[in-house]
């Protein structure tokens, strides 16, 4: 990997830290190229996490004597950031949207599923249009809320760490048919004020406003399904 794209790497870790740092806490981050792992199909996403992804990579991060034990860990299809986002803004926003996305992810995975050392082979995918695939990782709406919160968090993190994009940026809604994402942070907004030192863990763990509920519950598309299916928190898992 290039000076280039350990500096983009670096900077989401500390973004990452700085949005979620009760999550993280003093483990390691673990942001690898997709490209290390060659078990690992980027044909359809250019960014994934698992509960048990540090384990799954252990191997790899040993080769290259970064193991420190267990911690967040994530794929990253270094290549298509670097083909399809050139200029390094651009670049660094896109790999920092999809380390978020993972981010979500990671505070909707149960702890047991964390402390487990059970390392099935599933990915999560970042930018796949497959429902079959939401299915499986949960795209609900407990992640969408999870996502919501670290948008914002983002966006408030001053310099050097800020991300400056926009909710629905995050949002992807295109790849998720998130139609009303602007609308979801509407509804989270005040929760997502009063409570953005909070660890997600607590914050998901309480009942969502009514608004967000209602918002879900109108939708009626597939993506309205999937969401509802990823709701209340772990559901979907
Ligand atoms: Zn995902």
């Amino acid at each position: 990997m290039n000076d280039e794209n350990a500096r983009i790497l670096s900077h989401a870790e500390g973004l990452l830290r700085a949005i979620e740092p009760v999550e993280l806490g003093d483990g390691p981050v673990y942001l690898l190229d997709a490209a290390s792992a060659a078990w690992f199909d980027s044909s359809t996403c250019i960014g994934a996490t698992h509960p048990s992804f540090d384990l799954l990579l252990r191997p790899i991060l040993e080769s290259q004597g970064r193991w420190r034990g267990r911690g967040f860990a994530c794929l990253l299809d270094v290549e298509w950031f670097a083909a399809n986002a050139k200029p390094w803004g651009w670049r660094l926003k896109a790999v920092c949207r999809t380390t978020i996305h993972e981010l979500a992810h990671r505070v909707c995975f149960p702890l047991s599923m964390l402390d487990s050392d059970v390392t099935e082979a599933f990915t999560v995918a970042a930018m796949s249009t497959d429902v079959a695939v939401d299915d499986v990782v949960g795209h609900g709406g407990t992640w969408l809320r999870a996502l919501c919160h670290l948008a914002w968090r983002a966006n408030a993190t001053p310099w050097p760490y800020r991300l400056q994009c926009k909710a629905d940026d995050l949002g992807d809604h295109g790849a998720y048919r998130l139609s009303q994402f602007r609308d979801y942070a509407d509804t989270l907004r005040r929760e997502i004020v009063r409570h953005h030192e909070t660890p997600l863990r607590e914050v998901l763990a309480t009942e969502p406003p009514a608004a967000f509920v209602e918002l879900l519950a109108n939708e009626s598309d597939d993506s309205g399904r999937v969401l509802r299916r990823g709701y209340p928190p772990n559901s979907g898992l």
